[in-house]
């Protein structure tokens, strides 16, 4: 199905132009469903609440991977929009699962425990009642031989005392082990569902708590920070020539580069497809523009090979838009004013850096 778009907000290639224009609710619903229609995409909430993000203008990462879908393909699958769904919308999804399953483990293992406690003090109990009685029997007995099977009555009394305190202590020992392992868990789960699964890479969520911090943090106000964008040039001949696998490959490579020359501190993420992001923290606009000529000289210097045939790849080359991070500003002006630096580096030629000071913009 690939019917052709009456409503002329919507181009021929998806994306969408006139947003505000767009004044009801219901005419972005009917836009959705014909984006749909065209897109021969299944009418799942989904795949509907993707598409309408996507013509509200308000998730440019998510447009930007909608219209490259768009423009490689004209029919984009319910696949492809559940992967968009969990990268850029349903950002907690997955770690709130973790949480609530997580959540649902520890507290058997809390009642475990309460009951081990309220085991522990029955057998206490009962001991301390039979020691009680006893003491009472002791004093009443004149001959040795009771009082010798008295105290052999005791000796049996305590061992089982102490074999039933003995298997609470490993239950409690087992539960405990539980509950670190449960601890190890959660923090693996949190730290993958923040990381890129293809480059190890911090992720978009991670990005933006780490910014967030940044754009919050009154205690270093004066402190300077750097926001870099970066995206690979015509990545997509890559992948036309050499096919996915190379490309992912080409992807890992940058990623590396990237890490290699930033500080500790630096958050670099992939930010989604071919573009990444450096935090580049306590650094202004010039040394920031210093660190990634680096990168992308060793980027563009770099000459990959294909490891079956030794054909060369080719010389690869990336684009750069870097801006200062102001102080309380929304993560999306910030976003906008490095895209736009990143934007002229396209439009003079790629394989540059293009930034702008906090004054100077
Ligand atoms: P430009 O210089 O203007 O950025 O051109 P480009 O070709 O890099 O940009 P375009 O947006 O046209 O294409 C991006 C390509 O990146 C298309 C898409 O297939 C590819 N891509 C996105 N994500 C991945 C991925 O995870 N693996 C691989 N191999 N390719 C990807
Ligand atoms: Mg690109
Ligand atoms: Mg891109």
């Amino acid at each position: 199905m690939n019917t052709q778009l009456q409503n002329s907000h919507v181009n021929d290639d998806g994306s969408f132009q006139n947003c505000k224009e767009i004044t009801t609710i219901s005419d972005l619903a009917k836009q959705t469903i014909e984006l749909s229609n065209r897109l021969a995409t299944p009418p799942y909430p989904k795949c509907f609440e993707v598409l309408y993000t996507h013509l509200t203008n308000s998730n440019l990462p998510l447009s930007r991977e909608i219209d490259t879908l768009i423009s490689e393909q004209n029919v984009v699958s319910k696949e492809d929009m559940d992967k968009l769904h969990a990268n850029f919308l349903d950002v907690n999804g997955n770690l709130d699962q973790v949480r609530n399953n997580t959540t649902e483990k520890l507290e058997k293992e809390l009642n475990d425990i309460a009951s081990i406690f309220e085991t522990y003090a029955n057998v206490n109990d009962s001991y301390c009642s039979t020691l009680k009685a006893s003491v009472q029997e002791i004093s009443k007995i004149n001959s040795a031989g009771d009082l010798a099977s008295k105290v052999s009555e005791l000796v049996r009394e305590n061992e089982k005392m102490r074999a039933d305190t003995d298997e609470l202590s490993t239950t409690l020992e087992k539960s405990k082990e539980q509950i670190h392992d449960l601890k190890r868990c959660l923090s693996a789960a949190i730290d993958d569902s923040m990381r890129d699964a293809l480059t190890g890479l911090g992720n978009r969520r991670w990005l933006e708590r780490d910014i967030s911090y940044l754009l919050n943090d009154e205690e270093h106000a004066e402190d300077s920070h750097c926001f870099v964008l970066i995206d690979l040039d015509h990545f997509k001949n890559i992948n036309d020539e050499f096919g996915h696998i190379v490309g992912d490959k080409v992807l890992k490579f940058f990623s590396k580069i990237l890490v290699d020359n930033v500080k500790g501190k630096d958050i670099c993420t992939r930010f989604g497809g071919e573009e990444f992001s450096v935090t580049l923290r306590n650094t202004n606009v010039h040394d920031a523009e210093k660190i990634m000529e680096v990168v992308r000289e060793k980027l563009q210097s770099s000459k990959l090979i294909l490891s079956s045939s030794k054909k060369p790849i080719g010389s690869i080359t990336a684009s750069f838009g870097i801006t200062q991070i102001r102080r309380n500003e929304t993560f999306e002006d910030l976003y906008n004013r490095a895209d736009s630096n990143l934007y002229e580096a396209k439009r003079l030629g790629r394989n540059r850096i293009v930034s702008c000071s906090f004054f100077g913009d």
